[in-house]
């Protein structure tokens, strides 16, 4: 299956899943926007790379979507650059672990922000361009917690219902357009994200980063197995492919077990 002649936008996609994603859609043949932080030199080099592996343009902008600004910004970045988005990927995400009555307010602030109405203002900017051309793709990532919640995540659990909740929404409003619109709910992936987690907890346990690793596969996973960013990439293709095309509204767990409990 090809996205030959496809623009791609995959928001924090330096990194983890997003890059794991925007791999797979370049392998596919699509054009893609990267989007994200870090080191310019070490992005200028993961872009050069995935242009000159699978062939095909890869832009990148820094534009912080935590902000209706940043993500606007960047829509109009992409549809400069590339041409009008036809497959938007909202991964972009951040996390903080704390009981609610000690979480601080400008982290709730962050991820609701980030976690969530990054979407909004993205599905915003996109879909009337989708709905003229009549195809269209939004892939929100969103997380086995946008489905079932854990104590001290207060923040990233409600932003996950909520974009699941969003995706359901702009499903039913594109379903006559030729727009499909889902979500992903990753179990644990082995990214940064969760890296800090481990290096947190093995920090306080006073054991072995490699012990956390099982105890925290153990504790939500029936699979003792973390998903790669390839095979969420691999999805994400899927919901590209015409075979998908009656696939929308739907929250596509990828989890190991997680949520069948
Ligand atoms: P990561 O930390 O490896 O990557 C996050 C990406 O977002 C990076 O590219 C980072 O630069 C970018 N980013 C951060 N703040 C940004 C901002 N303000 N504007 C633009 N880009 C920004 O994390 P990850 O684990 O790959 O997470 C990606 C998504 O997957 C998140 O939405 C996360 O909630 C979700 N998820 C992760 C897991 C997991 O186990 N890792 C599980 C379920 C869901």
């Amino acid at each position: 299956m090809t996205l030959e002649g496809k623009v791609a936008l995959v928001t924090g996609s330096t990194s983890g899943i997003g890059l794991g994603i925007a791999r797979s859609l370049a392998r596919a043949g699509a054009s893609i926007m990267m989007n994200g932080f870090g080191d310019a030199d070490e992005i200028e080099s993961l872009r050069s790379q995935l242009a000159e592996e699978f062939g095909v343009s890869v832009a990148f902008d820094g534009a912080d979507v935590s902000r209706g600004e940043g993500v606007n910004r960047l829509v109009a970045a992409t549809n400069d650059v590339l041409g009008d988005v036809d497959v938007l990927v909202n991964n972009a995400g951040i996390q903080f672990v704390a009981p609610i009555e000690e979480f601080p307010d400008d982290r709730w602030e962050a991820i609701i922000g980030l976690n969530l109405s990054a979407a909004f203002y993205s599905m915003k900017a996109v879909i009337p361009a989708m709905k003229t051309k009549g195809w269209g793709r939004i892939i929100n990532v969103a997380s086995a917690h946008g489905l079932v919640a854990s104590p001290d995540k207060v923040a990233y659990v409600a932003a996950k219902h909520g974009i699941v909740g969003a995706t359901k929404v702009a499903a039913l409003e594109l379903a006559h357009h030729g727009v499909t619109v889902n979500a992903i709910c990753p179990g644990w992936v082995l990214t940064p994200l969760v890296e800090r987690q481990l290096l947190d907890r093995a920090q306080q346990s006073g054991t072995e980063i490699v012990i956390e690793m099982e105890r925290l596969l153990a504790e939500k996973q029936p699979m003792p197995k973390f998903t790669t960013p390839e095979s969420i990439g691999a999805m994400v293709v899927f919901l590209c492919s015409n075979e998908a095309e009656t696939i929308t509204g739907a929250a596509l767990s990828i989890d190991g077990g997680w949520t069948a409990q």
